[in-house]
């Protein structure tokens, strides 16, 4: 999922719940006051902005979440119980209070769903680093923790990678602080790219990316890692007047085990890492003693 997406789609969202609101006030309103011969307005949902927003919102990022499915199942559930209290109406039969009631218990169950597909989407942007869209340091502790759990269990190898791209601060003096969101956005890119879908490549900080490697010791890890960094050197990255970016990073690399935390596997990444920047960048360092 791309934040700014997601975070865009909310507005429709918002105009869609707007307009299911609105349909509802007219349709209770008409219901509420009909007589004889009152035509009424249409109950099913196919007359609701709602429905054709969600139509269409299925191909867009919301669609990924939960709660998505859940929120069009219970606007359906709104607009049926509707459409039977409006055949009887039609019909002339008499509407009970319970008809009133069953209604408002499915709009009420359609007000939570949105809420919670809200709170899902939020919950979501809020692990996300929106200049990268990677993962943020929100939920890494956690997760990671969860990781060397998994790994002890199933005794199987776990590595954690700390990466700094080189020189950062010259790319912002010389290009300026937008190129340089840039650069980032493309190391971001090829470190995204070039793990495996159960990898995870977290943005650490400013310019530094933590990538956890299940299933790998720390051999497998480097030649990883090492595949990565030229990936990174090969990046032909132009400023917009058209000059040459380059573009290298240093890694620092520490496997994690059952007497290793994942904090003292980062701490040792990290002094792998510093190693790396010590002894020329655009290098990969395992820890040792
Ligand atoms: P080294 O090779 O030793 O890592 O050198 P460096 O210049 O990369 O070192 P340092 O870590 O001191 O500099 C990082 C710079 O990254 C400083 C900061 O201004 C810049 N930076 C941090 N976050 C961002 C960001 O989001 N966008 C941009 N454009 N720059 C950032
Ligand atoms: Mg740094
Ligand atoms: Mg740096």
């Amino acid at each position: 999922m791309k934040a700014e997406d997601a975070f865009a789609s909310l507005t429709g969202f918002q105009h869609a719940l707007a307009g299911h609101v609105e349909w509802l006030q007219k349709w209770y309103q008409a219901v509420l006051h009909r007589s004889s011969g009152t035509v009424l307005p249409p109950a099913d949902g196919e007359h609701c902005a709602f429905s054709l927003w969600h139509t269409q919102a299925a191909g867009g990022p919301l669609a990924e979440f939960s709660g998505f499915a859940a929120l069009g199942e219970e606007h359906a559930a709104v607009h049926a119980k509707a459409e039977q209290i409006s055949a009887r109406a039609a019909a002339g039969q008499t509407i009970t209070t319970s008809d009133y009631e069953t209604l408002m218990g499915s709009v009420l169950s359609f007000g939570n769903a949105a809420q919670a597909l809200e709170r899902e989407v939020w919950k979501a942007l809020a692990t996300v680093d929106p200049l990268t869209g990677l993962a943020n340091r929100q939920t890494m502790r956690t997760q990671l923790t969860g990781e060397r759990d998994r790994a002890i269990r199933q005794r199987l190898p776990l590595s954690l990678a700390l990466t700094d791209i080189d020189h950062f601060k010259k790319v912002n003096d010389t290009f300026g602080h937008a190129e340089g969101d840039s650069v980032l956005r493309a190391v971001a890119g090829v470190l995204r790219g070039a793990v495996r879908p159960y990898d995870v490549v977290y943005r650490y900080g400013g310019e530094e990316f933590l990538i956890c490697l299940p299933g790998t010791n720390a051999e497998n890890g480097a030649i990883v890692l090492d595949r990565i960094r030229q990936a990174i050197e090969a990046l032909r990255l132009t400023s917009e007047k058209g000059e040459p970016i380059p573009v290298t990073a240093t890694f620092g690399l520490a496997e994690v085990d059952a007497d290793t935390s994942v904090d003292d596997a980062i701490e040792r990444a990290d002094k792998a890492l510093y190693d790396g920047k010590r002894t020329g960048r655009n290098r990969v360092v395992t820890y040792s003693e």
